[in-house]
């Protein structure tokens, strides 16, 4: 580059002539031929002079760069800057901004210049940026790899040890990917990864890492868990991972499209906890490693939580986790089914049972529907549950009958049951077949459940009261209610939850919201039915309040079918000493 020192501007290019400028200049045509991108500044901070190639990168023509402050390119004030050479961010034209390295030349003189020169440095901190992905991710799958999920496992530790939470951490491993690679080609096994990554994505929360170790092992982060409080605090983070984990394997019942063919893939899944099972993350890892493998081992397309001492055999079935298990006993239905009276509180007299579910887990004895109806939910396994419950109550039903004794039925349905469109028919072909008469059963829906969905519940309830089934709302006075909505169902019996009833006798509070509930219920043409009675006041309240029906441990617990028709046969209230 030719620098001709002495000049002024007006002399080189009569073009761009700049008044009273006196100092070392460069002529321009020269600098417009230069490779370089550059731009000269006066001792005002303004651009004296702008070559082509400042246009070509930025966009500004010289005519609009001239005479503006420097600072419509770059951000730093350029006479105060100390540095030769810096990286920066240029403003363009059309708004975005484009990395550059900068580099400033001073000329001095009584009207000192800085040539500023620019780079364009973007192609350079792209390929870095890229390079910078690759390093921590999978290609493959664009899944965070090992080393990436170490380092936010490293910091969720930290995390949960400043605010007292808990990180669960969950490897997955393939049961059958041998299979694809073998038969298929390694091509359908990079698309089953493929395919497996987006579905691990879909089927977990934003918040959670989903990372690929390599071969077919995933890694799974759950960070920033609530821990309760007490000996069961690491119950809730338990029950979160487990429904995770339910979930990755309800997301894999799904056939894979592998070059045109339909293959089902199952994996095996081991679950560990911080601060539960161990304080590091490295032991994390190892823990659900084993857990993993020891699930491979007992329950091949299940999840295992780990526990100590995991390569002991003995009790292999007790660390199946929840879900596992739940998954095992509805294949071989462990369901046991109880029945609680409802009484007639004119006379005591049973009047009906409500069937309440069990689940008799041949590892964990008989374990109380409030611990597994909500995951049996999530899992998609309560239809088959529910299907199970009115074919054993129908089929009970008779055994009864067939004694003597004609009760009313009842069975609770979940919200998922209701979602199934053709949910009245499909019960009313049980009750069909089980060949008992519609208007000796009840079915209960939560006022949650009802008031989710009304339009849809009116339709089900409506086509269920048309076979001349009985209605309830269960758990009254727990949901939101609207008067109008109530009004419209078609329901016969309003069931006032137990938590209003529990010392009603005492509560004054509770004494009117259970009277006005009992009102209620008359005045839509409604049946109450009080739930938890425990206690002889607590009855004598109801009873001299106008409510119907209720049931209780005061009356019975719920029972198995065979201590029913002993009950039933007597008044169940001992007379009043
Ligand atoms: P729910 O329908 O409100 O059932 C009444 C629950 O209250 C039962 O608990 C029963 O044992 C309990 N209970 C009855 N009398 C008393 C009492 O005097 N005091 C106290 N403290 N409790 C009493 P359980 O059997 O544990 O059932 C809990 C819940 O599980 C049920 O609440 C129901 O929502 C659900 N569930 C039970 N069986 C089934 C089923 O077959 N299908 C579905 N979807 N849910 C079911
Ligand atoms: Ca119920
Ligand atoms: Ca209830």
């Amino acid at each position: 580059m030719t620098v001709e020192r002495g000049l002024r501007w007006a002399d080189v290019d009569p073009a761009r002539p700049r008044e009273g400028m006196t100092g070392p200049v460069l002529p321009a045509s020269v600098l417009d031929a230069t490779p370089e991108c550059l731009f000269v500044t006066g001792p005002d901070g303004r651009i004296v002079f702008a070559n082509r190639r400042v246009q070509e990168l930025t966009g500004f023509a010289p005519s609009d760069l001239e005479g503006a402050s420097a600072q419509l390119l770059l951000p730093e004030d350029l006479r105060a800057e100390q540095r030769g050479t810096f990286e920066s961010r240029c403003h363009r034209a059309d708004g975005a901004t484009i990395a550059v390295e900068v580099h400033l030349g001073r000329i001095e003189g009584p009207e000192p210049l800085v040539v500023v020169t620019l780079r364009d440095i973007t192609e350079g901190r792209n390929a870095e940026a890229r390079i910078a992905f690759l390093a921590y991710h999978d290609s493959l799958t664009g899944l965070p790899n090992r080393e990436l999920f170490e380092e936010l496992l490293a910091g969720a530790i930290a995390r949960a040890r400043r605010h007292d939470l808990a990180v669960a951490v969950v490897v997955l491993n393939l049961d059958n990917f041998r299979l694809v690679n073998d038969s298929l080609g390694h091509q359908a096994g990079d698309e089953l990864l493929a395919e497996l990554a987006a579905r691990l994505r879909v089927c977990t929360r934003e918040t959670d890492v989903v990372a690929r170790l390599g071969g077919d092992e995933f890694l799974l982060l759950l960070a920033d868990l609530p821990r309760g409080s007490g000996p069961q605090q690491d119950d809730q983070p338990l029950q979160i991972s487990e429904s995770v984990g339910a979930r990755v394997h309800e997301a894999l019942r799904e056939a894979f499209l592998l070059s045109g063919a339909e293959f089902y893939a199952s994996a095996s899944l081991g679950i560990s906890l911080f601060p539960r099972d161990s304080m590091d993350a490295q032991t994390l890892l190892k823990n659900a490693d084993a857990a993993m493998h020891h699930s491979k081992r007992v329950a091949a397309g299940g999840s295992v939580v780990f526990c100590e001492d995991d390569d002991d055999e003995d009790d292999a079935m007790e660390r199946l986790s929840l879900s596992t298990r739940l998954r095992r006993a509805v294949e071989s239905q462990h369901w046991v089914l109880h029945y609680q009276p409802i009484v007639d509180l004119g006379d005591c007299s049973v009047m009906g049972v409500e069937s309440l579910v069990r689940w008799h887990d041949p590892n964990g004895g008989i374990v109380p529907p409030g611990e597994f109806i909500p995951l049996a939910e999530e899992m998609g396994l309560i239809d088959a549950i529910g299907d199970w419950v009115v074919d054993e109550m129908t089929s009970q039903h008779r055994i009864w009958c067939d004694e003597g004794l004609d009760l009313q039925v009842s069975f609770n349905l979940s919200p998922r049951q209701l979602s199934s469109p053709d949910l009245a028919r499909h019960i009313l072909g049980k009750l069909q077949a089980g060949r008992i008469d519609p208007s000796r059963v009840m079915v209960e829906i939560t006022e949650s459940t009802a008031m989710a969905d009304p339009d849809r519940t009116q339709t089900i309830l409506t086509e269920l009261r048309s076979w001349g089934l009985t209605l309830a709302i269960d758990d009254f006075g727990t949901g939101y209610s609207s008067f109008a909505r109530l009004k419209h169902m078609p329901v016969q019996v309003l069931k006032i939850d137990r938590s209003f009833v529990h010392d009603v006798n005492r509560d004054r509070d509770l004494a009117g919201m259970v009277r006005a509930m009992i009102q209620l219920a008359q005045s839509l043409g409604m049946t109450p039915l009080a739930e938890g009675v425990e206690t002889r006041a607590e009855y004598e309240f109801l009873h001299a309040n106008g409510c119907r029906l209720a049931q209780g441990y005061l009356f019975s617990r719920p029972v198995p079918p065979d201590q029913i028709a002993a009950l039933a046969r007597g008044r169940l209230l001992p007379d009043s000493g």
